[in-house]
């Protein structure tokens, strides 16, 4: 076969997950390396170059295989420099990771967001497959978020676009928040806020829980733990379930009676509660939406896993390097 490949890189602040995806959007190979942070993330450029030369080597393959590289990096990205302006949890400040990775490996380089690349890895080959507007959301430890609209992702003026987990739930007296406010939906629904909200739970009232008592004995509570409990009955389980549901449901219905998606996708690790997640969820959100939004709208949860961004990283180089080679590009 000739056709050249793409590659997806999925930066994390554990792993790197790299991919060469076909022009289809099906995984050839994968592999992943670990994040080396130390002095201040300095070797990661280095080792993606070098884990992509030595894959391609051990496949038999030279790089005239490749169109090129697709990078999702945590934090804001300043999509017309490919530069990093601060990831914490990485160690970067004002990294010019676009144009080191392009030195390093000779091959064109396209930077975003890891939650933008995860939002187009959905909709190119997961949930959101033949949607051109869409809402993604990521629960896990924090909460991540891309906006895609005709196709493409909302970036806004400085980057900063589908930070969905910043919209504020709670006016007075929420929780900080990782970003300097309080009260952010991240605070909330992301697995560490389900976790804070049922130990604020368990210290305000008497309720009898089968969390109660695990925590007695400090077993560590977990959202999946959560959920599972709620599915089985536990009424301070679903309590905290029905106050993460709501809020969500009402961030999730504001942002779609501005945008009116076709789809709105969640992802992460707390969205493998599933139903126990998506029922309550749609109930919520369905009494905060302007009717007519509702109209040919589906609530799904993710398909990729942890695939989407290696997908959406390669989805970037088809689109963006491939068929608008010849327009004008903001990426380049
Ligand atoms: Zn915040």
């Amino acid at each position: 076969m000739s056709e050249k490949w793409l590659v997806g890189v999925d930066i994390g602040g554990t792993t790197i997950k790299s991919a060469f995806v076909d022009q289809e959007g099906e995984i050839i190979h994968k592999w992943e390396i670990p994040t080396n942070k130390n002095n201040k993330g300095y070797y990661i450029p280095s080792n993606i170059a070098k884990s992509i030369n030595q894959t391609l080597n051990e496949l038999g393959q030279s790089k005239n295989k490749i169109i090129g590289i697709g990078v999702g990096a945590p934090g804001p990205v300043d999509y017309k420099t490919g530069s990093i302006d601060v990831a914490v949890n990485l160690g970067w400040e004002n990294l010019p990771l676009r144009d080191l990775l392009q030195d390093l490996t000779s091959l064109p380089v396209i930077v975003d967001n890891d939650a933008n690349i995860a939002a187009m890895g959905e909709m190119w080959k997961g949930a959101g497959k033949e949607s051109r507007n869409l809402l993604f959301v990521t629960l896990g430890t924090g909460i991540g978020g891309g906006i895609i609209i005709n196709g493409e992702i909302i970036h806004g003026i400085s980057g900063a676009g589908g930070e969905i987990g910043h919209i504020t739930s709670i006016i007075d007296g929420g929780s900080p928040c990782n970003c300097g406010k309080t009260g952010c939906i991240e605070t909330i629904a992301s697995a560490t806020g389900i976790v804070r909200l049922v130990t604020e739970e368990l210290s305000s009232t008497h309720m009898p829980s089968k969390l109660r008592d695990l925590y007695d004995i400090d077993y560590p509570l977990s959202s999946e733990l959560v959920f599972n409990l709620a599915g089985k009955g536990d009424e301070l389980a679903n309590k905290v379930i029905d106050k993460v549901t709501l809020y969500l449901g009402l961030a999730l219905a504001h942002l779609t009676n501005g945008l009116n998606p076709e789809k709105i996708i969640i992802g992460g690790g707390v969205s493998k509660a599933g139903e126990l997640l998506l029922l309550p969820l749609k109930e919520h959100f369905e009494r905060f939406i302007f009717p007519r939004s509702l109209k040919g709208l589906e609530l799904a949860i993710a398909t990729l896993g942890n695939e989407a961004g290696v997908i959406g990283g390669a989805w970037l180089v088809k689109e963006k390097l491939l068929n608008q080679r010849k327009n004008e590009n903001v990426y380049l």
